[in-house]
């Protein structure tokens, strides 16, 4: 497997010669109110998308502004013929639904691959199928093992895997710990996305073959980003937070506005 940092960099490189041919996209990034992780993710989307020659407008808007303005906005967005696609940087403020928020979103133009008829597949799920497909990966008949169950990571994540022929098992909160230990034995690939560290530590036996991504982001203590797993796992291939599954999913974003705009 490729080093994820060398693979983005080389992905950007051959997205920016496409678009060269292709002018006129133009991608929406809607933040509301300041999470500082946001700030970072906002800041980072725009810049890849002006790296690779990509129109990016970032739309800041205050906190406090109510669900039916924001929603009143996206109805704007999703009228606006000179917006290819645009996405709302998550998390909302408490009081505005996210559910509505997601379905307001015009599938046609959903970046982040959030509205359930959208086309467009969520941006972590399809970045990790994508860095597989391009090593080459041999999906077929091979045991996955997907750890967590969410609309935007999970889910997808398992869905892609079988479409591929993986034997597939997702496991959960509830999945019992000898379950787990029992799945994990036999996982070719691991996919962990629970948003707690420690989910996956060397205490697990693990197939010293297996391919290992990490999509968990937590701030610890020391204050800085580590992974749901625990590093230097006795594997084939472990990806690292940071430098990881966030460059992956980076580059979906983009992926994603090119097959809106087909
Ligand atoms: P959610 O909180 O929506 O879902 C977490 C899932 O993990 C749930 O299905 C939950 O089970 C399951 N879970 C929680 N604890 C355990 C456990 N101990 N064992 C097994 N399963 C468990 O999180 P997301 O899917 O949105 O995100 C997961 C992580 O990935 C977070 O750290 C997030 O920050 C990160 N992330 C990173 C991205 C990137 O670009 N790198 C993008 C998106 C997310 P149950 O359903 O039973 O509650």
């Amino acid at each position: 497997m490729q080093v994820i940092k060398e693979y983005v960099a080389e992905k950007k490189e051959k997205l920016r010669q496409m678009l060269q041919k292709q002018q006129g996209l133009k991608m929406v990034i809607v933040q509301i109110g300041h999470v500082p992780a946001s700030d970072r993710y906002v800041k980072n989307k725009a810049k890849d998308a002006s790296d690779v020659g990509l129109d990016c407008e970032i739309i800041n808007l205050p906190e406090e502004i109510t669900e039916e303005a924001l929603l009143e906005l996206l109805r704007g967005l999703n009228e606006d013929i000179s917006v290819t696609g645009y996405l709302v940087q998550l998390p909302l403020p408490k009081h505005i639904s996210e559910e509505k928020v997601k379905l307001a979103i015009d599938p046609k133009k959903d970046v982040d691959g959030f509205h359930p008829l959208s086309k467009t597949v969520p941006a972590t799920p399809l970045g990790i199928y994508n860095y597989l497909k391009d090593m080459n990966y041999e999906f077929q008949g091979k045991n996955a093992v997907v750890i967590g169950r969410s609309n935007i990571v999970g889910k997808p994540m398992a869905q892609l895997l079988l479409k591929e022929s993986m034997n597939v098992t997702v496991l959960h909160s509830k999945t019992p710990e000898a379950e787990k230990r029992m799945f994990i034995r036999h996982a070719d690939l691991i996919v962990v996305a629970t948003g707690h560290r420690h989910t996956l530590t060397a205490d697990y036996e693990l197939k010293p073959t297996a391919i290992v991504i990490d999509v968990g982001i937590n701030v610890g203590e020391d204050g800085k980003l580590h992974g749901d797993c625990d590093p230097d796992l006795p594997v084939e291939f472990q990806s690292p937070v940071p430098g990881g599954v966030g460059l992956l999913t980076r580059m979906s974003v983009i992926d994603n506005l090119i097959e809106l705009s087909k």
